[in-house]
Formats: structure tokens, sequence, C-alpha cells
């Protein structure tokens, strides 16, 4: 399995990074076990977590993903072999979409404690800040209200909390989820500005339905040294052919959780279609071919997979082993233009 540095650590990482989110949701420990298993056995190192998880984040369930890692991590005795990613949402309620404050220093000491005693560490490898709290966030109103952050937590608290972290041992590195371009910027200047760590990498959505990534952010991955961890590859399973003709496979995730409609609109089935038709006249199968693109950018530290069983994670894997032809590449940018 190729291996990625990790925005300017020491730390190698696997193409392929381990998305952990269903366990304790769709996935039992027992899978968890097995995934985790598999993965290691087939090259990766890398393996990606959070507080809230697993999603839908509910009260009675949250944290259960990090307490399979951990008790896996124990039963094995390989913490030492593997790169573990977690994220701070820091709202024990969860409501994490409304707003803060919920990134204060109190609360990221307080999620930290609570990770390292579910995953059974005493170090976090990467902590990562899952959302940001401005209103004028990744899914919010962008460039409408850009000074009006409510009661949201100053960067400088949030960042000044992880340097905290770091200097105790706690953390090894720091990263940012779900960022704007601006948020990149200004999560970056003022570590610098400050002399904390270094944001290595920013884990955001990126798929072949979804290239926002490439406005800005790419950029910013290949200037500042803190590559893309690339979450949804396959469009929460979407670009895998899946629902297409009105279909609803039982226990599916677009099938589950109907409030994620991003990737089943007219348009995202039509182009879904035709990524799919391109990959079969390819020889690949869809998720391989919407993998693979993933894999060739060169801003991409790491791809963020996720499976729900053993064949899934297998034909994701082997993507790591796929170069896309120039001609294929050229007849997926032109779907794209479309
Ligand atoms: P994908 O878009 O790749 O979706 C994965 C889902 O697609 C699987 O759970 C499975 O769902 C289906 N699937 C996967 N492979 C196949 C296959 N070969 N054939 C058919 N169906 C397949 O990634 P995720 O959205 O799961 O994200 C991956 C990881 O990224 C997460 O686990 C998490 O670590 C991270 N993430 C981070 C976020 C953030 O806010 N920072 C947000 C989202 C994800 P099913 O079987 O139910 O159809």
């Amino acid at each position: 399995m190729e291996k990625r540095q990790l925005g300017r650590t020491n730390l190698d990482v696997s193409l392929i990074g381990l998305g952990t989110m269903t366990w304790g949701q769709q996935n039992t420990e027992r899978d968890a076990f097995e995934q985790l298993d598999y993965a290691v056995d087939h090259g990766i190192n890398f393996i990606d977590a959070a507080e809230m998880y697993p999603v839908p984040p509910k009260a009675e369930t949250q944290g259960l993903t990090e307490t399979y890692l951990g008790n896996w991590l124990n039963a094995r005795g390989n913490r030492e072999d593997l790169v573990i990613a977690t994220k701070v949402t820091g709202r024990s309620d969860m409501d994490y979409m409304r707003g803060g404050p919920r990134l204060t220093r109190e609360q990221i000491h307080q999620a930290v404690d609570d990770s390292l005693r579910r995953l059974q560490t005493d170090y976090i490898d990467l902590y990562q800040i899952h959302w940001p709290e401005r209103k004028a966030n990744f899914f919010g109103k962008l460039g409408y209200e850009p000074k009006d952050d409510g009661d949201a937590v100053p960067i400088e608290e949030t960042l000044g909390a992880l340097n905290e972290l770091v200097e105790a041992g706690k953390v090894r590195h720091v990263g940012i989820s779900n960022e704007t371009p601006w948020g990149a910027m200004e999560y970056l200047r003022q570590a610098e500005k400050h002399g904390w760590p270094h944001i290595q990498s920013i884990q955001n959505p990126y798929n072949l339905l979804n290239r926002s990534y490439e406005a800005g952010l790419a950029e910013i991955s290949m200037r500042e040294d803190c590559g893309l961890l690339a979450y949804s590859p396959l469009a929460f399973g979407a670009l895998t052919g899946k629902y297409l003709g009105g279909r609803h496979p039982e226990g599916a995730r677009l099938t589950e959780f109907t409030r994620f409609t991003r990737y089943t609109s007219e348009h995202a089935v039509e182009a879904t279609a035709a990524y799919v038709n391109l990959a079969w006249e390819h020889g690949l199968s869809p998720a391989q071919m919407a993998l693979a693109y993933v894999n060739s950018r060169p801003f991409v530290t790491s791809n963020l997979i996720g499976a729900t069983t053993l064949d899934q994670l297998g034909e994701n894997i082997e993507s790591a082993n796929i170069t896309l032809s120039d001609e294929l590449l050229g007849r997926i940018e032109s779907l794209h233009q479309r």
C-alpha cells in the first residue's frame, strides 16, 4: 500500500485510510474487529474516528466507535504500528450543527480525555476539529454573513487549547475538518503567528459528485503542506450505482438515512449513471473507478473509505492498485464539465 506524508509530520499514512463511522450503528463490534484485522492485513495503517461517532449522532450510541477501536487496539497490542486520528466536536448534547460555543478550552480538554479513555491509549496521532462553529461555515450561508459568528469561540482559544494538548503529549498533531478556504487559512495563519502546531491536514468531502475542494482548498493543501483527508469518496455509496433506477437497497445508508439527499438529487443521479457506465466500459467497478480517481489527486494525503461488509472493504482497498489511464481521466473530466 502506498503511503503519503501527513503534512509536515514524520508520519506516513496509507493512501487508503479506514473510516469508522458505521461502527455502533450499521456495524457491530465484531464487524469492526473483522474490518480492522482485514484492513491492517492489507497495508492500512491509518484509522479515522470521532468522539461523536457512530453516525447519525445519538446520545445512546455516542462514543461506541472509539470504544470498539480501543478494545481492538487493546486486544491486538499494535497501537505503535498505527496512526490513529479522531475528532473533537465539543458538544456533549451532540447538537453540534447548531453552532457554538462548543470548541472552548474546557470542552476540548474534556473531549480529549474522554477519547483517550475510550481508545485505551495515552496519545492521539491526529486530533481534528470536526466542524468549525462559525455561522458562515461549510454548509452555512457562505459569504452572506461572514462577520457574524454569533457566540462562536475565537479560533485562538481553540488552537491554544490544542497546543496545550500537544505540549501535554496527549495529541501529536492537529488537523481541521469541514472547512472553507477562509477558515483553513485563518487556522494556518493563527497557528503560525502564535508558534503553535502546524495544521497538518484538512478533512473534507471529496468525490466525483462533489469536487468543491478543488476551488481554493486544493491550492491550500499543496502550498501549505496540509493535504486532504478525503471523506465520503463514494458519495455515501451512491457512486457504486446501487441507488440507480430508483432502487433503495435494504439497510443501505441512503435508504436508512433519508435526510442525506445531496447525492440522490436528479442531477446527482444523472451524473452517477454516466460515471457508472464509464467505469464498466473501462473494465472497472464503479466503486473502484471513483476511489482510484480520488487516489490520483496530488492534493490528497489519504482517501478515507467506509464499508459495511468485508466484500466492500476488499473492493475499496483494491483501488490503491489501480492507475487510471490519461484517456479515462480525460473522459471523467469531460463528464465533470458537462
Ligand atoms: P463513502 O462515501 O465511501 O460511503 C461508504 C458507504 O458506501 C459504506 O458504508 C457502504 O454503505 C457503501 N459502500 C462502500 N463501499 C461499497 C462498495 N464497494 N459497494 C457497495 N457499497 C459500498 O464514505 P463515508 O461517507 O462512509 O466516509 C468514510 C469515512 O470518512 C467515515 O467513516 C469517516 O471516518 C469519514 N467522514 C468524515 C466526515 C467529517 O465530517 N469529517 C463526514 C463523513 C465521513 P452501505 O452498505 O450502507 O450502502
